[in-house]
Order: C-alpha cells, then sequence, then structure tokens
C-alpha cells in the first residue's frame, strides 16, 4: 500500500486544515501564526461558531489572507444519523453565511468525517465537494495534550509523501504549540507546504 502515498524519501507535502473554528481568540494567533510563517491553510468552520458575534470577521479575515474557507456544517452532528432534511439544512445554513468567502469549488469537511450515500447525494446537489484527511493526531484528547499530538502527526506524515493534516484551531494547546509541528515538518526531506487544489 506504500504507493498509495507515493514516496516519503522524495518529499513532504503538506496542506494544513483546521476545523471546527472560528474561535475568537485562538483562530485569530494560528492566523497571525500562519502570516508570519507566510503559510496557507484549510479551515473547516462550524455555522454556530461563525453566527455567533465575531465568528464571521475571523472568516472574512482569513479569506482576505488567502486560505480557504470550507463548510462542517451548522451544529456538528454525525451528519450520517439526520434526515435527509436535516443534512441540507447542516450544510445550507452554513453556506449562506459563509458564500462569499468560499472558493468556486464549494468544499464541505463532514464532521468526524461520517458520510454516506444519502450524505453524498445532498453534498452533491448542493455543489459540494467532500474534503477528508489522511493524518489525525488527535489534538482534542487529553492524552495527546499539550504536544504529544505532534508526535502522533510526525509519525504519520514522514511515512507520507503527501499529507492532509487535520488539526483543531478551537485547541489552544494546538494554536500554541504549532510552531514546533512546522519545524519538525521542515526538518524532513523536501518538505513543502502547498495549498489544496
Ligand atoms: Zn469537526
Amino acid at each position: 500500500m506504500a504507493d498509495v502515498y507515493g514516496h516519503p524519501d522524495s518529499g513532504h507535502e503538506v496542506i494544513l486544515s483546521f476545523d471546527d473554528g472560528p474561535h475568537l481568540k485562538y483562530t485569530p494567533e494560528l492566523l497571525d501564526l500562519l502570516k508570519k510563517e507566510s503559510l496557507h491553510a484549510m479551515f473547516f468552520v462550524c455555522g454556530e461558531r461563525v453566527a455567533a458575534a465575531g465568528g464571521r470577521d475571523i472568516v472574512r479575515r482569513a479569506a482576505a489572507e488567502g486560505h480557504i474557507i470550507g463548510n462542517h456544517s451548522y451544529s456538528h452532528p454525525q451528519l450520517t444519523k439526520l434526515t435527509a432534511d436535516q443534512v441540507r439544512s447542516e450544510i445550507q445554513r452554513t453556506h449562506d453565511l459563509i458564500a462569499e468567502f468560499e472558493p468556486a469549488q464549494k468544499l464541505c469537511r463532514p464532521p468526524f468525517g461520517a458520510h454516506n450515500g444519502m450524505v453524498d447525494g445532498i453534498l452533491q446537489e448542493l455543489g459540494y465537494r467532500v474534503v477528508l484527511w489522511n493524518v489525525d493526531p488527535e489534538d482534542w484528547k487529553a492524552v495527546n495534550k499539550p504536544s504529544k499530538w505532534i508526535d502522533v502527526a510526525m509519525d504519520q506524515i514522514s511515512h507520507r509523501s503527501h499529507t492532509l493534516f487535520l488539526c483543531h484551531d478551537i485547541q489552544q494547546t494546538t494554536v500554541e504549540n504549532l510552531p514546533q509541528l512546522l519545524a519538525r515538518i521542515r526538518a524532513l526531506p523536501n518538505p513543502q507546504f502547498v495549498k489544496y487544489a
């Protein structure tokens, strides 16, 4: 199965993605860091956080600074447990909040990565492409805080030539320790941070 991920010795392409935001404090801190590091990431946002006071301004800033804004539902349910109408509402309500910031090819990451034929059909109908990930360090788990998630992540990233990295900008310990992760990725052979396309 090694070919699925290419040959890591030839280099490491990494796409960064952040789910569950925006967070009023940590997301702006993360945007400051990404700007300083000249990096672009994907942000899969939850509608209820976008709708909260100050939320939309943060999404606007992220889009203006070149980050990709994606739809992570409104209230972060497991979409496969909802009715079709509820799924449509979860996606549409968030779309209505972020439409002006979304790329031409709208992107959706279903919460927990949970999707099925019903969910896929609705996303397709609404013009969304599903974007999952292949590296997940579970940065939200207590056992992986404050910075063990970085070791977990590097163990996966170092074995892959292409990484679509998932973490969470609502986690203080993730945003605070992200510089360590970036430094360790940059220490790999031929590291390259790339934008999702
Ligand atoms: Zn999520």
